[in-house]
């Protein structure tokens, strides 16, 4: 395709009046549905061909640094589909100055936050603090156990200091996701495997705390989220009834076309079980069966725009 017939077709793609294209997400899952976490992608078409092929309404788009020019070019080309967060080295003097800019020329959130550094330390405690003041919304990834050799922790001391935290900040709105987050749902969780399998122990931190503090909210993308809730099928009908108004569907799915083509969790072998598949549509699907149409709704759609305090 050359560079006329691209644009061309790009075009073709936005005649589409966005009403339609959410009827038709609508018939797919029975809700209309918002992805809480789309890491940004290079060129319009890829992005819009993700949440077409996964049958997604709206996305939230994350980047990091400066990438107001694509957002803006994308909200553009699919007027009312795209809201984003932003994300800067927290480790940066000038982290603050930058967020906060991202923050006036529109962003929603501050994310996803994933660095080398421990949740409670100094580095994250300053955008916590911003965070609050911004009335903004902060995604964190945490992890201790590497998906690949020397591949380092994140956000790290989720299960020993997280609650310090989520006290000492309570004008913070903390949406939790990846790893640490998600097998923390388990009370015998000892950071031994990066996906644990099995039933659940009931009475993990994740669990209690979305329950205790009401500045937390869960990110159910990726793996983590998918293999948290396909563990066992009685404590995932409960946790989704039991936290329905602080869960957020997201996806974090890399995958080409929304029906699992290319790669769907980067650098990740331990991911393997989503090999071939779309997170998003695992996931849509396992919450789907596992929940009532109103509870669905809520997490796939409702929750997220009182959160963003964006009209549905
Ligand atoms: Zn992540
Ligand atoms: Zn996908």
């Amino acid at each position: 395709m050359n560079r006329r017939e691209f644009v061309q077709s790009i075009a073709a793609a936005v005649m589409v009046p966005a009403g339609r294209r959410q009827e038709l997400s609508a018939n797919e899952w029975g809700s209309s549905v918002f992805d809480l976490h789309f890491h940004l992608r290079a060129q319009t078409a890829s992005n819009l061909a993700h949440l077409d092929g996964a049958g997604v309404t709206k996305a939230n788009l994350l980047t990091r640094g400066a990438a107001l020019e694509q957002v803006q070019a994308l909200q553009a080309a699919a007027p009312g589909r795209f809201t984003w967060f932003n994300s800067y080295d927290v480790t940066k003097s000038d982290a603050e100055n930058i967020l906060t800019q991202a923050v006036k020329a529109g962003a929603q959130g501050f994310g996803e936050l994933k660095f080398h550094v421990a949740a409670d330390g100094p580095e994250l405690r300053r955008i916590y603090a911003l965070a609050a003041d911004l009335r903004v919304p902060i995604l964190i990834h945490f992890q201790e156990v590497d998906h690949f050799p020397d591949e380092g922790t994140w956000s790290t001391g989720f299960a020993k200091t997280f609650e310090s935290v989520l006290k000492g900040y309570p004008k913070t709105t903390f949406i939790g996701h990846a790893d640490a987050f998600w097998a923390n749902v388990s009370a015998d969780y000892r950071n031994e495997a990066a996906y644990p399998t099995g039933p659940i122990k009931r009475g993990g931190l994740t669990d209690k705390w979305l329950g205790d503090y009401p500045n937390l909210f869960a990110d159910m993308s990726a793996n983590s989220g998918n293999n948290a809730m396909s563990r066992d099928s009685e404590f995932t009908a409960d946790f989704l009834t039991r936290h329905q108004d602080k869960l957020l569907f997201g996806s974090d799915c890399a995958c080409v076309d929304g029906h699992g083509a290319g790669v769907s969790q980067n650098n990740n072998p331990a991911a393997a079980r989503m090999a071939g598949k779309c997170v998003a549509r695992e996931t849509l699907s396992l919450m789907k069966r596992s929940s009532s149409p109103a509870i669905f709704q809520k997490i796939v759609w409702g929750n997220v725009h009182k959160l963003l305090r964006i009209p549905a």
